[in-house]
């Protein structure tokens, strides 16, 4: 790096969002700079993401986006043009299945299915059983936890259907899959650092006026966008916009486990994303014929927040890895319960909403792409186009708090009303208030 260096834009971050935007950025023929406090690329949340792709959210955005993102992944060697040096990471689209008695695909998400023109599938008992040897199709809702009896009864009745879309699946290893686009952003001109850590946002005359880092270096740059992931709070007050937002971001704790597919079973080949309202959580097939153990936040399980996103217990817990396995094993009943506990501990950056926050600020040059909510591994390089689209229109003099920017996305040719993810907008009641978006 020069002595001293200056870009048109700072990314503080290198997740997937935050590298995304620095493609996309250098891409349209800006320079940038990428900023994290880590070793490496994705090495923040994003590395214990499960990096699920599907398209079942609550709202038209959500959806849409959703449905944008995933023909990304489908191109992805095309959309990188590069090679990076570590291979590419890849898409297994092995199809989702989601279960539950609850109105939520039959009255919110079909209709947006139908009205965006995503390939779905209603699945009877029969066909849930066909298509899942050895699953138990009893309705166990609402979610409980082991420790209530009532987890243990026979279910009185059985899930009636379960929708199927064969666009879904996972990205086999998200931490690769942002190197790539470190590698894809840095052979258009982009300029990543690490072990650098951001403590203060610069302001002078009412703007932004760059970053200086914790060893005391000053980085200069009229555009400085946060993607800190769960750290998105510490970096809005260090720029002072955190009092003028509506919506705010917090870090919430979450654990997920990994668990040997049952006997016989080989759930890397023939598995499916599965979605189950009726216990709480999401599985899916995992390297090693495992199978990977998501909770959807049922109300019955508590909540950990985090005020300090630098220290958290990143121990998993012997009640929430019985929970979890357990709950897996009512649906699988052929499933072993292993004694060795497997998995990785994260935190979300959540918003009030579980909808993330892709705007401009109260301070001129600052822009948020935060409040992912444990949702947007699958959408960062729609969200980074939308980004681009929107900082362009700003700093050309667009006031888009009163005129919201619409972005065409290139793939589905859907538009996209940015105000949907307005840091100002009121709460979204539409929003399911979890990971499910
Ligand atoms: C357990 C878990 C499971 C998930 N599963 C899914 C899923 O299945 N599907 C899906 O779509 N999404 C999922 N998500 C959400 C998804 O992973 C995130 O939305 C996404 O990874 C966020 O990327 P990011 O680049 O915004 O943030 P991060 O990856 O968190 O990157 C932020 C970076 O900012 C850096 N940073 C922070 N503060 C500073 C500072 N002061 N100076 C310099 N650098 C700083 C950090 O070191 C970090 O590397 C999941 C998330 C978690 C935690």
């Amino acid at each position: 790096m020069p002595e001293n260096p200056r870009y048109d834009a700072i990314i503080i971050g290198a997740g997937i969002i935050g590298s995304n935007i620095g493609f996309e950025l250098a891409k349209a023929g800006h320079k940038t700079l990428n900023i994290d406090k880590l070793p490496a690329a994705g090495y923040g949340s994003t590395a214990n993401s499960c990096a699920i792709v599907r398209c079942h959210y609550s709202t038209w955005p959500g959806v849409a986006m959703a449905y944008e993102g995933f023909h990304y992944w489908k191109n992805w060697d095309d959309y990188l043009e590069v090679e990076d040096e570590r291979g590419n990471a890849g898409f297994v689209q092995c199809g989702g299945v989601f279960v539950g008695n609850d109105e939520r695909y039959s009255q919110k998400v079909l209709p947006l299915f139908d009205e965006i023109g995503i390939d779905y599938e209603i699945w009877d008992t029969g066909a849930l059983k066909d298509h899942i040897p050895g699953i138990d199709t009893g309705d166990h809702s609402p979610p409980k936890r082991p420790e209530d009896d009532e987890f243990w009864e026979d279910p009185a009745q059985e899930i009636n259907s379960a929708v199927y879309t064969p666009i879904a699946g996972y990205i086999t290893d998200p931490q690769l899959a942002t190197h790539n686009l470190q590698r894809a952003a840095e052979a258009k001109g982009a300029e990543f650092i690490f072990n650098a850590e951001v403590n203060d946002v610069r302001v002078e005359d009412g703007r932004v006026a760059g970053v200086e880092l914790a060893d005391g270096r000053t980085i200069d740059a009229p555009i400085v966008i946060n993607v800190a992931g769960p750290h998105s709070f510490v970096i809005n007050k260090m720029a002072g916009v955190a009092d003028s937002m509506a919506i705010k971001t917090r870090a919430l704790r979450h654990e997920v486990h990994h668990v040997p597919a049952p006997h016989g079973v080989d759930w890397e080949r023939d598995g499916y994303l599965v979605g189950d309202d009726d216990m709480g959580t999401y599985f899916r097939p995992e390297v090693g014929n495992h199978i990977l153990i998501g909770s959807q936040d049922p109300e019955c399980d508590p909540q950990i927040w985090v005020d300090d996103p630098d220290v958290y217990d990143r121990n998993i817990s012997d009640d929430q890895w019985r929970a979890q396995v357990l709950r897996l094993a009512r649906r699988l009943p052929a499933l072993g319960v292993p004694s060795d506990k497997k998995g990785v501990v994260d935190l979300y950056d959540v918003s009030d909403d579980w909808i993330p926050i892709y705007d401009k600020t109260d301070l001129a040059g600052f822009y948020l792409a935060i409040g992912t909510s444990g949702n947007q591994f699958k959408n960062c390089h729609i969200a980074a186009y939308c980004m681009v689209k929107l900082i362009e229109a700003v700093e050309s003099g667009h006031d888009h708090d009163s005129d919201p920017v619409k972005v065409t996305m290139p793939y589905t040719g859907l538009e996209l009303d940015m105000s949907a993810f307005s840091r100002n907008r009121e709460v979204n009641k539409d929003s399911s208030f979890s990971v499910l978006g």
